[in-house]
């Protein structure tokens, strides 16, 4: 039995695993159009004070993990055509056939709509080549424009700080972090990160960056102007569904999948941040790669097993504002209760009937994350 694994992220990379360790005569194939290097993405935001290099950032060498997980690895190769009929993969030199097939390609940033010279110099932090990137051209920079006060939007921000590096933040939304937290959390964040010397421009978006004597000058949607060294998009990602698409394979925000991970092909399944569980969640974090890859591996050999999500609350990693985030889901219907003051807050998202279904903890309430975890409820 051959299973192919497109992706070399970690959940390409922890599926291998789970499949070897349930199956240790089991052929494993991962094709991936990076080094395959194991790395932890969400470093990514906070490695700038760190020192961290790329080279500090990768765990384990592609060859080494392959070496120990048994694993045919064929790295620096994208896979361009899945032939469902025939079975097999294409890449631009080759084809591979498989028995199974598992789709890990993880998800493209954004890219904004911005006008003017330095438009297309806007860079974006989602590999460690990007990472590469960034830190070359941070060499020497004293400021930087961030475009996007989400989650990694505000952990860069932070990260920059305490590498001694100004960072100006720009959204749509007039709040940080406005789809994860209710307004009193958001208001704690910008408040703390403020005090370390985050600039906040929110409620606005960049429509035009002109490039002069080597700086950034961004006009945005209120006419105010900025000037910046370098600029950083944190708007957001968007799961890889091209590769599924062409070949038939329904995606919708991403490749959709049943409760066991698998497509509307049998021999095809999907995880991480390109798929679509349950045929409804994207969940693109660490946590839900872990238990889909448990899962699947089982049914991959033979022992067909629903994924399971339980709570998976997500740690914000801006260390001047500890925060604990565990949005309720789009058909949760409750309402916050806030209680906040200088140290911290506590935000917790309740059904009428008292029950627990989200919950934001900022500051000191942060501490609190293991307590009130367990009256969460899965993702389901
Ligand atoms: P990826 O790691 O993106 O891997 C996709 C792989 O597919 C890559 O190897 C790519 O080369 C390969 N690929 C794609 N297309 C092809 C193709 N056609 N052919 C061959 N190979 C292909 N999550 C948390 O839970 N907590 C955090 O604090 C956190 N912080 C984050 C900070 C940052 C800056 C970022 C970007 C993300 C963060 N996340 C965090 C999200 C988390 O890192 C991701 O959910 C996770 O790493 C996704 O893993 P993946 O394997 O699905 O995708």
């Amino acid at each position: 039995m051959n299973t192919t694994i497109i992706g070399s992220g970690v959940a390409a990379w922890t599926l291998a695993r789970e499949l070897r360790k349930a199956a240790p005569d089991h052929e494993i194939r991962l094709i991936t159009a990076d080094s395959g290097d194991f790395y932890s993405k969400p470093m990514l935001s906070n490695a700038l004070a760190s020192g961290k290099t790329p080279g500090t950032l990768v765990m384990t060498p592609a060859a080494k993990l392959a070496e120990q997980q048994n694993v045919e690895l064929i790295s620096q190769t994208t896979v361009t055509a899945i032939d469902r009929s025939a079975k097999v993969v294409r890449t631009a030199t080759a084809e591979y056939p498989y028995d199974q097939l598992v789709l890990a390609l993880g998800a493209d940033t954004i890219k904004l709509p911005i006008e003017g010279s330095g438009a297309g110099d806007v860079l974006s932090v989602n590999d460690l080549t990007d990472y590469d990137t960034f830190r070359r051209e941070l060499e020497d920079k004293k400021h930087v424009a961030v475009l996007g006060a989400g989650l990694i939007g505000c952990e860069f921000a932070n990260d920059l700080l305490k590498a001694g590096i100004k960072a100006t933040v720009y959204d749509l939304a007039d709040r940080a972090l406005a789809r994860l937290l209710p307004e009193q959390a958001s208001e704690f964040l910008q408040k703390k990160l403020a005090e370390q010397g985050v600039q906040w421009k929110l409620g606005r978006s960049v429509k035009r960056i002109e490039k002069i004597d080597g700086a950034y000058k961004l006009e945005d949607s209120k006419g105010e102007q900025e000037t910046a060294e370098l600029v950083l998009s944190a708007v957001g990602l968007v799961p890889r569904t091209k590769l599924a698409q062409d070949s038939g394979i329904s995606s919708d925000r991403g490749v959709l999948v049943d409760e066991f991970g698998r497509t509307n092909d049998a021999s095809i399944y999907a995880l991480g941040d390109c798929a679509q569980y349950h045929g409804k969640y994207v969940l693109p974090y660490i946590m839900p790669v872990m238990q889909a890859a448990r899962a699947i591996a089982q049914t991959l050999t033979g022992k067909e097993t629903p994924i399971k999500f339980p709570a998976m609350p997500v740690t914000i990693k801006t260390p001047d504002c500890p925060a604990v985030v565990n949005p309720p889901l789009p058909h949760h219907e409750g309402t916050w209760e806030v209680m906040a003051d200088d140290n911290g807050v506590k935000a917790l998202f309740k059904a009428a009937d008292g029950a627990l279904l989200g919950m934001a903890l900022l500051g000191e309430a942060s501490k609190e994350r293991q307590a009130l975890s367990g009256q969460l409820p899965g993702v389901a």
